[in-house]
């Protein structure tokens, strides 16, 4: 049996970055070049040099990286800062009257902040909480509909050194409840509701749910009024967030922390098991929001910025609430879904706001693609310069639509990887001086030393053999250990390999330019007799064909082949049935032994209107892979927007 992960897609076009776009770049091949010298002659010194440059300190730092309680690893320790300060305060004099965001509701309602409004919306709000009773180090959840208040709430806990930990809004009491007790919050910041997808989420009612069911930390909530449909208040416990404010100065001075000063706690999304409380420090992780910012996403003072995540996500926080914010750009923030009243908004939404700098997941783009070209051919997109994805990886027929529909051919397509434990961004391309390939989140940025391993961390040098992908050397924005669990971080991240280097916990592979290719999850990867395969190629080549608008793919275990392949469909038009369905099961089967080869064509295609998704929309194969066993779902399915899709998952409807 082969120990490596083989690929079997086989993707070959590039895409050299515009010339036009390249001459204004702030990076060019150039000066990125220098830089990666520089980490490689220096690695400390790099990140030192960029750490004096970008962040404002109140007291320098003179360690770089201390490595004595690894692979707790720590950044700049004797140093201190304010992280709401280098996102607000420092751009007050030159840029005060600069639009910081634009907000736009849902409904339509639309409210601007420049940089000097916000300040004073922080301040005031930093003023209430410490009023409240909060304090540095107390821990803050903060559970919001997507509104400019979320980031006001999470700068204000920057701002007095109390660490947020964010619980999207979609979720559930139940889920809400676990985090709360899990992080030891004093208070919840939330909001009576949200609005999304034309209904009304009622977060009040769930942190109600929540606090019924035990959280013996939470002394005070306080409530945003967003759709005023009017919530029972609960009184000396609750209180209403423009009652809080009342009164309160619009000057606060920032608190300053240490470097390693935790700023938030996040826990990740939950595709792979049992959430866990990633924790993250303050310069360190300030440091690559800002530097990614103006390496990848290329953000000048005229751009527009939107990146379409919510908070309750890592890349809500690097690429909404902290980068764009400590660069002084203009961003906008909607709360809704993309969908209402039509699936034009997200295009509407990108005319109407100028934006230029574009950033979604694959999962959406997917979605949007599937409604076809009339939408986005309906609004004026010629703003748009440069395009993002993240989440996951993105299949090259996505990629082709994103680039030529909604970019016009003229806009660089990012594909960036990272987690929530790295803090930013780790592999991505820099748009003017690397060309992409779709499909391909391309080459590590400066200072990350990514590699892929075989099982005993040695680096494959083969191209296109698929192995391990590690980090070779802590970086300033790691996560810093797993909330009250430094076991399991220990055993996550760096168990396998003996603490040599991170592991990231997905399959990779570089091809013969050293662009790295995400496969899937390490946990994904299957075993077709003796063949280990990751699940994105596959699903990649379904996606391809003219048919298909979204696929999954998992292992069902098979006596002789070790694992049958089962592919689950979307196809762009109706659900086919009865002999419908098995003419395309076999035009499908067809496709994907042309397209890649008989070892990687489906046993089984099953096809659905919908597939099973965690909140930040990416799908859950664990819950595909029971389906596929014939298992009975004992796990929780609540998150589904369907559950009669289930039905329909299982063969049963
Ligand atoms: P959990 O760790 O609880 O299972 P999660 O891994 O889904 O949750 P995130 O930290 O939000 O939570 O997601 C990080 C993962 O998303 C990466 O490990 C990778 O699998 C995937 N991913 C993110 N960006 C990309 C990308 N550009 N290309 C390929 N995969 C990506
Ligand atoms: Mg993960």
């Amino acid at each position: 049996m082969s120990e490596n992960i083989e690929s079997v897609l086989h993707e070959e076009r590039v895409f050299q970055p515009p010339q036009a776009f390249a001459a204004e770049a702030r990076l060019n091949g150039e000066s990125l070049s220098a830089l990666h010298r520089q980490a490689a002659e220096d690695y400390e010194g790099f990140w030192a040099e960029r750490a004096r440059e970008e962040i404002s300190w109140q007291t320098p730092f003179s360690t770089i990286l201390d490595e004595s309680d690894a692979p707790h690893y720590r950044w700049f320790t004797d140093g201190q800062i304010n992280v709401s300060y280098n996102c607000l305060d420092r751009h007050l004099a030159e840029r005060g009257d600069k639009t910081a965001i634009v907000f736009e509701g849902e409904p339509g309602d639309v409210r601007k902040y420049t940089y000097r409004e916000l300040h004073a919306e922080v301040c005031q709000f930093a003023n209430a909480l410490k009023a409240q009773g909060i304090r540095k180090g107390d821990r803050v959840v903060i559970y919001m509909p997507m509104i400019a208040e979320a980031v006001i709430a999470m700068q204000a806990c920057a701002r007095i050194g109390a660490t947020h930990s964010v619980v999207f809004g979609g979720f559930s009491a139940e889920a809400l409840r676990d985090r709360v007790n899990d992080a030891g919050a004093r208070m919840i910041i939330t909001a009576d509701g949200g609005h999304r997808g034309a209904k009304i989420v009622p977060l009040k009612a769930a942190v109600d749910e929540a606090i019924e069911h035990g959280t013996p930390s939470v002394e005070k909530v306080i409530v945003f009024e967003r759709t005023r449909h009017g919530v029972p208040m609960v009184e000396s416990r609750d209180v209403r967030w423009q009652d809080a404010i009342a009164g309160q100065p619009q000057a606060c001075e920032p608190e300053w922390v240490d470097a390693e000063h935790p700023l938030f706690l996040l826990y990740t999304s939950g595709s792979t098991g049992k959430p866990k409380g990633i924790q993250h420090s303050s310069a360190g992780y300030l440091l690559q929001a800002i530097l990614t910012n103006k390496w990848v996403f290329d953000l000048h003072d005229r751009d527009v910025f939107w990146c379409t995540a919510d908070v309750g996500w890592i890349t809500g926080h690097t690429y909404v609430a902290y980068g764009p914010l400590a660069l002084g750009a203009t961003q906008v923030i909607y709360e809704g879904a993309p969908t209402v009243p039509d699936g034009g908004r997200f295009w509407k939404l990108a005319a109407e706001h100028a934006v230029t700098v574009f950033y979604t997941a694959p999962t959406a783009i997917r979605a949007l693609m599937k409604l076809g070209d009339a939408f986005p051919q309906g609004h004026d997109l010629s703003r748009l310069r440069l395009l993002g994805t993240v989440g996951e990886p993105i299949n090259p027929e996505a990629w082709m639509w994103y680039h030529r529909v909604i970019g016009g051919e003229r806009c660089p397509i990012v594909d960036t990887w990272w987690q929530t434990e790295t803090g930013g961004h780790m592999i991505a391309p820099i748009p003017g001086a690397v060309a992409t390939k779709p499909g391909s989140c391309t080459l590590a940025l400066p200072g990350i030393l990514a590699d892929v391993v075989d099982e005993q961390g040695n680096t494959i040098t083969e191209a296109d053999r698929g192995g391990y992908l590690v980090i070779r050397k802590p970086w300033p924005s790691m996560l810093r250990t797993v909330w009250g669990d430094d076991e399991r971080y220990r055993k996550t991240y760096w168990g396998m390999f003996d603490g040599r280097f991170y592991l990231a916990g997905d399959s990779a592979r570089r091809d013969a330019d050293g662009y790295f290719w995400i496969m899937g999850r390490i946990d994904d990867v299957l075993n077709v007799s003796g063949h280990r395969l990751g699940t994105m190629e596959i699903e990649s080549a379904l996606v391809a064909h003219e048919a298909v608008a979204e696929a999954a793919v998992v292992g069902r275990p098979h006596d002789v082949k070790g694992e049958a392949i089962v592919a689950y469909v979307i196809l762009r038009g109706e659900r086919p049935t009865g002999t419908d369905a098995d003419a395309m099961t076999k035009t499908l089967r067809d496709w994907v032994a042309k397209e890649i080869g008989p070892i990687a064509k489906p046993d089984d295609i099953r096809f659905t209107e919908g597939l099973p998704k965690t909140r930040s929309g990416k799908i859950m194969r664990r819950l595909l892979r029971s389906i596929a066993k014939g298992e009975v779902i004992t796990s929780d399915i609540s998150t589904l927007e369907n559950e009669a899709v289930i039905a329909q998952l299982q063969g049963k409807a």
